[in-house]
């Protein structure tokens, strides 16, 4: 992997002189889109062993997560049952340009401490990637790159100063982004309002046509519950649970049974559901139109991504205002229609 100045993330470089043309890299993308590819609806579920609703029942991490806490309680407990030595998370570097760092975390207190979203892409040695023995995975929307936290920043005005703390969600449920800088600045912005009107615009084109979105090769797979019922209801935290290996059902019930989150089962159909709007735009994305919705919220990104390509700042921040009234309308029309 190199870091591209350009595209302000890490990129994957491939040795020819290496390579020896066997196209697993290739077949095993869920990113490229190719001819006759089964894009149904359960191939973008994967394998399911067993799904719930749950959050931890530790009221501390549930509210400082990004969801329901429920990785960060897994993760105790594995470590405190001793299945794993040590956990692979993400920490903030904070500082001028503050950015995210994969630490081993071999202590409850430090995987609390790293716990909620980062939106980087960090980097792992082979022998560390070697040495995973079990893997927690978080569905994906899409990760921007680097420059959609330096916009953010630019946005809200703090660009350059020194950030003692970037917190891009928790304090509840869907969270909100924290920033605070040494000369004493406190910023909250809620996060679907800077996730919607900044970061989506500074996605990788790879994420938009991306199958991933449910985390197909986790043991365990978490994410948001995007379900009416709990958007209207819950302001603390819900994770959506999937167990695709045995290994990762066992950690769920284990986890369960000694008290460390709470978990009630759910249909197939309302994780689908919880997850509907990505996978609508990834299909669009890939050619597959659905509704005039879908198209419009499209078309947005397109033409954000342009403007944010060209890091012409001024002229995004005026996009962003506009493209959020006409999406409240293109919501409230929908919800008219429905
Ligand atoms: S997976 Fe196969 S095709 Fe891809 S880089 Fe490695 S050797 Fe080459
Ligand atoms: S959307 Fe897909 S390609 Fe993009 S970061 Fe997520 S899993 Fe990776």
């Amino acid at each position: 992997m190199t870091w591209s100045s350009r595209h302000a993330t890490w990129v994957p470089s491939i040795n020819m002189g290496r390579c020896r043309s066997c196209g697993l890299c290739y077949f095993t993308c869920p990113t490229i889109s190719r001819e006759n590819e089964d894009v149904s609806w359960l191939r973008f579920l994967g394998p399911v062993n067993g799904s719930w609703l749950g959050y931890s029942t530790n009221k501390l991490i549930r509210w400082k997560a990004a969801s329901g806490g429920v990785i960060t309680s897994l993760l105790i407990m594995a470590l405190k049952e001793k299945v794993i030595d040590g956990a692979v998370v993400v920490k903030m570097k904070t500082g001028v340009n503050p950015v995210p760092k994969a630490v081993i975390a071999t202590t409850p207190s430090e995987i609390i401490e790293a716990s909620t979203s980062k939106y980087c892409i960090v980097l792992l040695s082979a022998n560390v990637q070697r040495s995973i023995c079990l893997h927690l995975g978080l569905f994906c929307g899409g990760l921007p790159t680097y420059n959609g936290t330096l916009y953010l920043l630019t946005r809200l005005g703090v660009y350059g100063k020194a950030i003692t703390d970037l917190t891009y969600r928790g304090g509840g449920w869907p969270g909100r982004l924290l920033i605070k800088t040494s000369d004493g600045v406190v910023i909250k912005s809620r996060y679907p309002q800077y996730w919607d009107n900044s970061f989506l615009y500074f996605v990788p084109k790879c994420c938009l046509t991306c199958m991933d979105v449910f985390n197909r090769d986790a043991d365990v797979a978490v994410g948001d519950a995007w379900l009416p019922r709990i958007i209207e209801t819950d302001s603390l935290g819900t994770s959506l649970i999937i167990a695709r290996t045995e290994r990762g059902k066992e950690l769920v019930e284990l986890a369960r049974d000694k008290g460390y989150i709470h978990v009630e089962p759910i249909s197939i159909s309302e994780v689908m559901l919880s997850q509907l709007h990505k996978v609508l735009i990834a299909k669009e994305f890939r050619g597959e139109h659905h509704t005039a919705y879908t198209a419009v919220e499209v078309a947005r990104i397109r033409v954000g991504r342009a403007i944010a390509r060209m890091r012409v700042w001024p002229l995004l921040n005026i996009y962003n205002q506009f493209t959020t009234q006409l999406l409240k309308l293109a919501r409230y029309m929908r919800k008219l229609i429905s």
